[in-house]
């Protein structure tokens, strides 16, 4: 047929043009490692951008070729997202908390060409420089003036930029372009590559952007404490122009304290973040009496978040969304905002709605199936591992067949390794990741469930529920607390409590506690460690 629309390429740079132009007071506030507060327009960043694709092309960096980060939230990653991406080359952006050896097979994997790092990396990379391809230029993200004496032969970012035109020649890329490249880590095996397009990007951003509009709107101060190294910042660096929301970075400190003082200085409307920073935050909350002046959501997801968490900001009159996803959706699946008729539910029932994971974003679809893969009803009640389809969604992982092959079921849906109930309004409940799952006696128990109603205990600061063996039912939970003060909490108190919403068989047979829980890289409990910490225990009643 003729006569039909243009077929404009989606374009992350194009992202970024749009917000200079129509949100001139929208910008980044960023808090340096340096030590000071740096502001700046979208306009500015977009120039600036600019001035890195120049100096990246006097680097040698072409298209598809990676350029690594391994830096905080501030606005020079800011422009790397946008100059690299925007040139054609892929931005890979590198969880600093992995380990040495993760991150060197990362490196290798990834063939970067180039790694940008914060001040605060200089030390990290020195130690791993003998294990680091002989051809990785490295670049510091500072001024001359801050630059560190160092052995290595290191560039610095701001030289880079400097005397190079404001202006660039934005290649017209075809929207399936590569654009920027995460690295997840499993529990087996190496960490695995999801590749995200111009397409996906500025898709995941315009959905984003539409579902979430009580945070990302004009004139929004929006922190993202989720990393720019995990998913993208769940999308906030290209959400947050399109919508005209600034972004304020909160650069390494992520305590209560200094969250708090920052938001409140820079009026944040919006935070988001995974649930351990906001028990941080919630802390600080309590002690100063009242919450941080104009703060109105917090976005919160990554792991499942605690009710008791929730009706705490919201008791404050801070509206709390829950979100589920993962780094192979760029990330955002679900979110937790009521439909109209749930606003008119009493306030307990609202509370319970928003400890679910919420409602699939448009152009997200979701399926629960069983152990043969039939799909399940979607009553509530009925459990099975969830699959997810999308144009946001990865088809495969990057440079590895082996996990490509097993990425997708026949009907080409990827499996989440998520299990999962959904009611008849499409609220998603995640019960555990499969392997976290507690089978007792041919009977599944939800860790997730358990760890929800522990945390309401006021002597509790932290727990998690893990399996462990047991000669008769096969495995039985075991709760693990972190106790909030002196007092600790007993069993038989905590089963007291647990007995109001779960049935008797489902308690947890012990009750350890610990000064930590070991979390991994992207701030989740780690299981696998626990596990492992507690292998061969001893139930009281397993003999
Ligand atoms: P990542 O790829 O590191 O973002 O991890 C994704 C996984 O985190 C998901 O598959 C879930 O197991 C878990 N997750 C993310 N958000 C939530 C949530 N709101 N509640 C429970 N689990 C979550």
């Amino acid at each position: 047929m003729h006569g039909m629309m243009m077929n404009q390429p989606l374009s992350i740079m194009e992202i970024l043009r749009y917000a200079s132009g129509a949100h001139p007071g929208a910008g980044i506030v960023s808090v340096r490692t340096e030590g000071d507060i740096h502001r700046e327009t979208y306009a500015e960043a977009y120039a600036r951008g600019a001035q890195l694709a120049h100096g990246l092309d006097a680097l040698g960096i072409g298209r598809g070729d990676r350029v690594a980060t391994l830096a905080w939230n501030g606005y020079r990653h800011f422009e790397i997202y946008y100059g690299v991406s925007g040139m054609g080359a892929v931005c890979h952006t590198i969880n600093p908390r992995l380990s040495a050896e993760q991150m060197l097979y990362i490196i290798g994997h990834a063939e970067d060409k180039v790694l940008c790092v914060d001040l605060t990396f200089v030390p990290l990379i020195e130690a791993l420089s003998e294990h680091l391809p002989r051809n990785l230029k490295i670049v510091v993200l500072t001024d001359r003036a801050h630059m560190p004496d160092s052995r290595l032969d290191l560039l610095c970012y701001e030289e880079i930029l400097a005397g190079k035109p404001d202006t660039y020649d934005w290649p017209h890329l075809d929207e399936q372009t590569a654009a920027a490249l995460c690295y997840t880590s499993g529990t087996t095996g190496h960490p695995k590559g999801a590749l995200y397009t111009h397409r996906s990007t500025v898709m995941h951003a315009m959905t984003v952007a539409i579902t979430l509009n009580k945070s990302l709107k004009e004139g929004a101060k929006i922190l993202p404490v989720v990393p720019l190294f995990h998913v993208n910042a769940w999308g906030l660096p290209y959400a947050a122009p399109l919508a005209g929301a600034t972004l304020v970075m909160p650069g390494p400190k992520l305590d209560g304290a200094s969250l708090y003082d920052l938001m409140e200085a820079e009026g944040v409307t919006s935070a988001w973040g995974v649930p351990t920073v906001w028990m941080g935050l919630r802390a600080e909350i309590e002690k100063r009496g009242r919450p941080p002046k104009g703060f109105e959501q917090v976005m919160v997801g990554g792991s499942a978040a605690p009710r008791s968490m929730i009706e705490g900001f919201e008791k404050d009159g801070i509206d709390v969304c829950h979100a589920w996803g993962m780094t192979e959706m760029s990330p955002v699946g679900t979110h937790g905002q009521l439909s109209e008729p749930m606003k008119a539910l009493p306030w307990d029932e609202q509370m319970r709605l928003k400890s679910l994971q919420g409602r699939r974003l448009f152009g997200v679809e979701m399926k629960i199936v069983d152990e043969q893969g039939a799909p399940l009803p979607h009553d509530g009640t009925a459990m099975g591992e969830l699959f997810v389809r999308g144009n946001t969604v990865v088809s495969g992982y990057f440079n590895n067949p082996e996990a490509s092959d097993k990425a997708l079921d026949s009907e080409g849906w990827f499996g989440t390794g998520d299990v999962a109930t959904i009611n008849d309004h499409g609220f998603l409940s995640i019960q555990d990741r499969s392997k976290d799952l507690i089978k007792s006696g041919g009977e599944w128990i939800s860790s997730i469930d358990l760890e929800n109603i522990v945390m309401a205990c006021p002597k509790v600061a932290s727990c998690a529920v893990i399996a462990v063996a047991h000669p008769k039912w096969d495995e039985r939970p075991l709760l693990i607390v972190v106790p909030k003060g002196d007092e600790k909490p007993t069993l038989e108190e905590l089963h007291e409590l647990l007995l109001e919403s779960v049935a008797k068989w489902q308690l947890p047979d012990a009750l350890e506690f610990v000064q930590e829980l070991p979390l991994t890289a992207t701030g989740k409990v780690s299981k696998l460690t626990l596990r492992k910490q507690f292998e061969g225990y001893q139930l009281p009643d397993a003999d």
